[in-house]
């Protein structure tokens, strides 16, 4: 989970636990969007939460992810015995060419990386990616969750190593944040196991 703030303004990535974000948010900011990297339940479980919280709040996710809000199945939440679903109107599908945040601030564009999770999203906010658990350095990506695919697995750890400038932040669904120019192949186990060809 991150957030960041300014004018006022707080905007997060992913919501799985909302009292972290509540305190983050100041008693005069408002919290203006979340951004939702793909639908498990320990990313999204804070959104009831926040709804009730911040009614304006809108909650930008890919259509499978959105789905995965309303369906406990989905989100696996079902399985760990603390079913979690949503079911406000404040999930809005994220934008194909990106959200212009307000007083040019810039835009943050989902790119879509499947693999983990069908319709996962990695948001890009000028050079911060946050991939969620599309790509956490050095952990192989968990694929056989339902949806997950070991071939798109491949293909979204190609496309993003060869989209991560130098100064490029990567911060993961879990474990440290790292700065690209840090990334070595064993950053990519998933990379580094694939058959020679
Ligand atoms: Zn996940």
């Amino acid at each position: 989970m991150y957030a960041w703030r300014c004018d006022r303004l707080v905007w997060a990535v992913d919501a799985g636990d909302a009292s972290a974000l509540l305190d983050y948010v100041g008693w005069n900011d408002q919290l203006a969007g979340v951004f939702i990297t793909h639908a498990h339940y320990d990313h999204i479980m804070g959104l009831n939460e926040l709804a009730a919280a911040f009614p304006d709040c809108l909650f930008y996710a890919s259509d499978y992810a959105i789905a995965g809000i309303r369906s406990a199945k989905m989100n696996l939440s079902f399985y760990h015995e603390m079913p979690f679903e949503y079911h406000g109107n404040q999930c809005l599908t994220m934008p194909a060419h990106g959200l212009e945040l307000p007083n040019g601030l810039g835009v943050v564009y989902g790119l879509p990386t499947p693999g983990h999770n069908e319709g996962a999203l990695t948001f890009r906010f000028h050079q911060h990616f946050f991939t969620g658990d599309s790509f956490i350095p050095g952990i192989p990506v968990v694929t056989k969750l339902k949806s997950g695919n070991k071939q798109q697995n491949v293909e979204t750890l190609l496309a993003l190593r060869s989209s991560f400038q130098n100064d490029a932040q990567i911060h993961p669904g879990h474990g440290p944040q790292m700065m690209a120019h840090d990334l070595r192949d064993e950053h990519f186990p998933d990379l580094l196991k694939r058959p020679l060809r």
